[in-house]
């Protein structure tokens, strides 16, 4: 497209500690954009549209700002909030409040957002210690950040420019092939062009997602199933940008669900997108096309646009796979295991594979 992108849209809530203290070190922070609480919403079926703003305490929206209600909704339907403070392990978020007024228009889009997951069998705990964290503690805990020109700038570059100026190295090409354990240690760590003997005393740290990991390790038992999330970025003419009037906006009863209008392009996210795995690209980029053009009410044109497909960009965050998870076995003892999937109580996220990185310096501490 002739334009820089990043491969999907990665929104951070300011309540992401971890993600803002590694920002910190890497002195990145003021690379980020701050956006205020406010989610816009368009239902392209009933041809409605509102703002969801967080800059009020839930309390405040129920009882004194009816207007700021979902349409369609009731007081009452916001009660299913509180079934989030008492949920056990076992419930999917659609056992918790599949039968509340404000499933299809907020608890189904905000399922999908933040775990990649249907809410049918997303993990409930899991969404209840996101609202812990951010819509029940209050709206400075739910300001929007976003990299104001990409994550390149805001995570990958400073962060190996950090690495580097503390001495160390990346090697980049270089697949770990072989993890030779004896006595449930591991020994050696066979690369693709290098081997490493693992001393007595010296610890591993494998950050791999599940599917390659139990490539090396195949007695563990892992998740296997995994969710595609799938990005369109339109290039579009300058003057267009203008016509949006808010920066971030989910969709409802569409293809896409989350639009995201960049300083240079649009970019649309469809999350738990397995199904369109084998759609054309064109009649993906013309459909949510079309989707921007009700949205907006007029018939615009894009330059060009570019479809990204990541297939596995995490695993199925049901609660199946969730007790997997936290009981994994057949660890060698020398081994600790890091990476976004490894923090069971927290979706994958930014924020789930720095805070795994944190406990991976702790572990190599003790
Ligand atoms: C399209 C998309 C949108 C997303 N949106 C958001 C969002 O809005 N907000 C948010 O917070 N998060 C979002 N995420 C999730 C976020 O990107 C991940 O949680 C995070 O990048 C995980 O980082 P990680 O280091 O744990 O794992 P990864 O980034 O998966 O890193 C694992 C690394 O291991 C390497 N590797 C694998 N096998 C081997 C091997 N055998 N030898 C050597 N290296 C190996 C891989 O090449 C890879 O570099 C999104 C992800 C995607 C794909």
């Amino acid at each position: 497209m002739g334009i820089e992108i990043d491969n999907g849209n990665h929104l951070v809530f300011s309540a992401n500690e971890n993600f803002l203290d590694f920002c910190k070190d890497i002195d990145s922070k003021r690379t980020l954009k701050v956006f205020p609480p406010c989610f816009g919403f368009f239902d392209l079926k009933e041809k409605k549209k509102w703002d969801l703003s967080l800059e009020n305490s839930l309390f405040k929206i129920l009882f004194s700002q009816k207007k700021a209600l979902i349409p369609g909704s009731k007081i009452f339907d916001y009660f299913s909030f509180l079934k989030f403070l008492i949920t056990n392990n076992n419930k999917s978020v659609y056992e918790l409040v599949g039968k509340s007024g404000i499933y299809n228009t907020f608890w189904e889009p905000l399922t999908i957002g933040v775990m990649n997951t249907s809410p049918k069998e997303a993990s409930a705990k899991v969404l209840s210690n996101v609202l812990k964290k951010t819509f029940f503690k209050g709206k400075k805990f739910c300001n929007i950040l976003q990299p104001s020109l990409n994550w390149e700038q805001t995570l990958i570059k400073p962060s190996s420019e950090f690495i580097k100026k503390k001495g160390n190295q990346i090697q980049f090409n270089s697949l770990l092939k072989e993890i030779e354990i004896k006595n449930d240690m591991v020994t050696n760590l066979i690369f693709n062009h290098k081997k490493i003997n693992i001393g007595d005393n010296e610890k591993v740290i494998l950050c791999i997602p599940p599917t390659n990991l139990n490539k090396l390790l195949p007695e563990i038992v892992l998740p296997k199933d995994y969710n595609t999330i799938l990005n369109i970025h339109f290039k579009i003419k300058k003057n267009i940008l203008s016509k949006f009037k808010q920066p971030i906006f989910g969709l409802i009863n569409s293809i896409s669900d989350w639009v995201f209008i960049k300083h240079n392009h649009i970019s649309v996210t469809v999350s738990n997108a397995n199904s369109m795995n084998s759609i054309d690209s064109d009649k993906i980029a013309k459909n949510v096309w079309e989707e921007i053009c009700l949205y907006l009410g007029e018939k615009i044109e894009f330059l060009k646009f570019q479809v990204v497909r990541e297939k596995k960009a995490t695993y199925h965050q049901s609660t199946k796979n969730l007790k997997l998870i936290k009981n994994l076995k057949k660890i060698p003892n020398n081994i600790l295991l890091a990476g976004d999937w490894t923090q069971y109580n927290l979706p994958c996220t930014i924020e789930a594979s720095i805070l795994s990185g944190k406990k991976a310096i702790e572990y190599l501490n003790n």
